[in-house]
């Protein structure tokens, strides 16, 4: 017997049918002799309608007037699979995050989970009932109701997973694994088994939103076996055989000896660059300018900085497009002026492809290999970032699905 964390996202959610499949998929792992925390997401669809409600009525909603709504997609997912399991007879009782607890910080619509309190799911698991928590949701110290970032039910089943020592979370979706890219634009994408923790975390980091980054952290944190697999299968399935399936995220170091230098192209469409020309290129001049953008909260990814031609230099650096207009304002408002730069400007239709693998570290001309095939298909690169482990490129957004396209190929990832 072992304790098992499952989690269902939106689409696996998204119908009264759907929910009946999730509650027998669950029924059989409890009925196998496991303890089981369902943790679900919000039927699909259902966070962004609300969220466009509130949207509707003011361009800027209030973070946690806007965490007070969009918390109850999940409510209803978890009550709905309640119903279902005791529908099949058998003993299931829900959670919102707040009673469990699940305690975070107060950053609205972007909090960090802080604590779980397991105490009263352990008590549910050992009398025998299977225990389904909200998740996406918390509570902040002063009992306000917080949501953990788009996404954020991977990152609830991960947390939640470590805070009861589970043996496995269990991340089920829409598609039957992690893939070397996104299924969605590369139709020939190819399932992985393993893939290492390292290269998930960059990934996630990167775009590839089959796992929110939060969760993979806490899965490196914790080192919980993590794995992503389909809730689309028969849910009657042999058990084994379905315990097996999808990809597992690993922690060993070298399960990657034999196979390809990259692991997979990731992607980020929503990407905004920014540019402040001719500042003075004095010490000092870099926080001056990303002091205040950080201060508003916004994150700041790729950065350049020219050459100085006298004395005068022009400073570019990415933000998410959702910010684009909010830190132009900071720049024009507080920064312009205060460093005496010439003039800001901005294009907010830009995108990040990357190639990611752990096999890079010891391969050479990775970079020059990207840059060959995105010149061959005419594709301008706007600006380069590397780690270890990644490549990445900033380019015109229309040219993003062909640039992945192209490399997925160039690096030989297609399934054979
Ligand atoms: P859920 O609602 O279950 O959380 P998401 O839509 O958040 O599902 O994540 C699953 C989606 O992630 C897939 O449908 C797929 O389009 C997308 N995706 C992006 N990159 C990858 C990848 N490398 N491998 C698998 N899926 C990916
Ligand atoms: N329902 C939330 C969202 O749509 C959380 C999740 O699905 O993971 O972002
Ligand atoms: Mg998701």
């Amino acid at each position: 017997m072992a304790l098992i964390v499952h989690k269902y996202g939106g689409t696996s959610m998204g119908s009264t049918e759907r929910i009946k499949n999730v509650a027998k998929r669950v029924a059989k792992w409890h009925d196998a002799g496991h303890q089981i925390v369902v943790v679900p997401s919000a039927m699909s669809g259902e966070t962004n309608r609300i969220i466009g409600l509130a949207k509707e009525i003011s361009a800027q909603p209030d973070p946690r007037e806007l965490d007070m709504i969009a918390s109850t997609g999940e409510q209803v997912s978890v009550g709905l699979l309640a119903i279902a399991l005791q529908a099949i007879g058998k003993q299931a009782v829900s959670y919102a995050g707040w009673q469990v607890a699940i305690k975070t910080d107060s950053a609205h619509t972007k909090a960090r989970i802080a604590s779980i309190d397991e105490a009263k799911v352990k008590a549910d698991l050992d009398a025998g009932k299977i225990v389904i928590i909200t998740g996406f949701q918390g509570v902040d110290e002063l009992g306000n109701i917080t949501t953990l970032g788009r996404g954020g039910s991977d990152t609830s089943a991960v947390a939640v997973a470590a805070a009861l020592k589970a043996q496995e979370c269990l991340i089920y979706t829409d598609v039957d694994g992690v893939y070397t890219t996104d299924p969605r634009v590369v139709s020939d994408a190819r399932r992985l088994n393993t893939v290492t923790f390292e290269e998930m975390l960059e990934m996630a980091s990167l775009g590839s939103k089959v796992l929110q980054i939060r969760s993979v952290e806490f899965a490196g944190n914790y080192r919980m076996p993590t794995r992503v697999l389909s809730s689309l299968t028969d849910p009657l399935m042999p058990l084994e055989e379905e315990a097996n399936s999808g990809t597992l995220i690993s922690f060993e170091e070298d399960t990657h000896m034999e196979q390809a230098t990259i692991t997979g192209i990731a992607f980020n469409r929503d990407e905004a660059k920014i540019t402040v020309l001719g500042v003075p290129d004095r010490p000092g001049i870099a926080y001056q300018i990303l002091g205040p953008v950080a201060d508003a909260n916004i994150e700041v990814d790729m950065i350049i900085q020219n050459q100085s031609v006298e004395g005068k230099t022009d400073f570019t650096f990415t933000v998410p497009r959702g910010e684009y207009t909010k830190a132009m304002d900071v720049l024009e408002s507080s920064v312009k002026a205060h460093i005496g730069a010439g003039s800001i400007v901005g294009d907010s239709k830009v995108s990040k492809v990357s190639v990611v693998g752990v096999g890079m570290r010891s391969h050479v001309g990775i970079a020059s290999q990207m840059f060959r095939t995105l010149s061959e298909e005419g594709i301008n690169i706007q600006m380069i970032s590397t780690s270890e482990i990644k490549i990445s490129v900033l380019i015109d957004e229309k040219y993003m699905e062909l640039a992945v396209r192209s490399l997925h190929k160039a690096f030989g990832l297609e399934s054979a």
